[in-house]
């Protein structure tokens, strides 16, 4: 009989792996978090019951996620992350030469710790002498630092509990006054199919501040519905005929020509964020 590994997304939806082994698990002040050995996907890290990765498509969230800003700004010295404490975005982050320091903020020790342990593959690069992790709020962070970012990437989870406020006005007045002029901002931006309000609502919030707003899309094989988006902001430069053809080592998901293909959207998700939308 085959155990499963299973996110409750909403009422009457769920995604499931095969159990093979439970490594770790621990409550925080935060969430569960849990690490599991899975049929098909390796290792998988789970807060509060929902997959935050799987070593077999990591690859694809965190590539998406680093290298569409990265291959358009030209001069990316200062990134900051906000929630990503997998490592897998700064992972991708550091693959960048220009790139001087990646500012972490991440709430929560136990996944730094759990990720360390049990997921190398993302973890590692906490050992770079560029990386700067800060164990706190990403919200106090963006309120109450005075640095400026060129880029800045916010890797958080669904917006309940501390990633509600990521998700806020609030939160994005700050990021614009943490961006520099030229700057952008890439944000987790859930479901085309099943999140579609959250969509809208994070691309309003967005708008007034920067130049440029839109969403682009990637397969992600462990989040509902497999397809997901990120939102893009940024002022001054333009994704798509701003993009430099970078060559990024060890890609499996991204190149050129996915980074064009990402920002045509399905007609639905085009027409529910057009309102919004700045191309
Ligand atoms: N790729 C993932 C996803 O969308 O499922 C996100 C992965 S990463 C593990 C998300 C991280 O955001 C979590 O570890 C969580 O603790 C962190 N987080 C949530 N709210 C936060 C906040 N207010 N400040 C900083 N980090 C936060």
């Amino acid at each position: 009989m085959t155990e499963w590994i299973e996110e409750n997304y909403k009422e009457g939806l769920s995604f499931r792996l095969g159990l093979k082994k439970l490594l770790f698990r621990e409550q925080s002040p935060y969430q569960k978090v849990e690490v599991f050995e899975s049929s098909h996907h390796g290792r998988v890290l789970l807060n509060d019951g929902a997959f935050m990765l799987s070593e077999r498509d990591e690859r694809i969230y965190h590539e998406m996620m680093a290298h569409v800003p990265l291959s358009v700004h030209t001069n990316p010295r200062r990134v900051l992350i906000i929630g990503g404490g997998d490592g897998g975005t700064a992972r991708e982050v550091l693959k960048h030469t220009k790139v001087e320091k990646c500012t972490l903020v991440e709430i929560d020790q136990l996944v730094v710790d759990a990720c360390r342990k049990y997921i190398p593959q993302t973890a590692t690069v906490f050992d770079d002498s560029r990386m700067n992790l800060v164990i706190g709020d990403g919200v106090s962070f963006v309120r109450d630092s005075r640095e400026v970012f060129d880029i800045i990437l916010i890797d958080s989870t669904d917006p309940n509990g501390a990633a509600e406020p990521l998700f806020g006005e609030e939160f994005y007045t700050n990021i614009s006054h943490r961006l520099a002029m030229d700057g952008i901002v890439i944000a987790q931006g859930e479901s085309p199919f099943y999140e579609a309000d959250t969509q809208a609502r994070l691309l309003q919030i967005a708008n007034p501040h920067f130049d440029w707003v839109t969403m682009y899309n990637f397969t992600n094989m462990t989040y509902p519905g497999g397809l997901w988006s990120f939102l893009w902001a940024s002022r001054g430069r333009h994704p798509l005929r701003d993009m430099h053809h970078v060559k990024v080592s060890g890609c499996t998901y991204y190149n050129s020509e996915i980074h064009w293909a990402a920002f045509a959207l399905p007609e639905a998700q085009r027409q529910n964020l057009s309102k919004w939308t700045k191309i």
